[in-house]
């Protein structure tokens, strides 16, 4: 797949050292990520990291990352306006997913509870 330029619009801080970046198709192309989508996700000059899809496959492409070397840090850093590339996509293999329904007010809800592998090496 070729690589498109993304630009940062929305970053809100979770934790000390984990931003979420809320990404547009500087071209207007969207994408529709699949659970358990990765992107691999280029700051430039800087290096290419594979990293998880966090939001709402309707919206914008947003990522959550913790920044814990060079290329982390950098996308973690990224101001709205900057420019990431997305690179590559692929799934997660192995992924489960369950769902819980209630009803509440009158009104059926369900939560999809996707559940996967992780990155063993780290024993994260
Ligand atoms: C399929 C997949 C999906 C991923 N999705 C996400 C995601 O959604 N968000 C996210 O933040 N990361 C995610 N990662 C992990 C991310 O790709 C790595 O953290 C990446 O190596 C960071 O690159 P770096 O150059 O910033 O740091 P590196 O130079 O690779 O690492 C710097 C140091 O931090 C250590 N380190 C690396 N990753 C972690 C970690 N996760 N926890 C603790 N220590 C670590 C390394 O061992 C090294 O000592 C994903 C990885 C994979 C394989």
């Amino acid at each position: 797949m070729v690589p498109l330029p993304f630009r940062v619009t929305k970053r809100r801080r979770e934790l000390a050292d984990t931003w979420t970046l809320e990404l547009e198709p500087v071209g207007g192309e969207r994408v529709l990520p699949a659970p358990g989508q990765f992107t691999m996700l280029y700051a430039f000059g800087i290096g290419e990291v594979p990293i998880s899809v966090s939001g709402d496959v309707s919206g914008p492409l947003v990522h959550t990352v913790r920044a814990v070397g060079a290329v982390s840090r950098a996308i973690c850093a990224s101001e709205p306006g900057a420019v990431l590339v997305r690179g590559a996509n692929a799934t997660v293999a192995g992924l489960q997913c369950t769902d819980w329904s209630w009803t509440e007010d009158g009104e059926k809800h369900t939560l999809h509870l996707w559940t996967g592998p992780i990155n063993a090496e780290r024993g994260k």
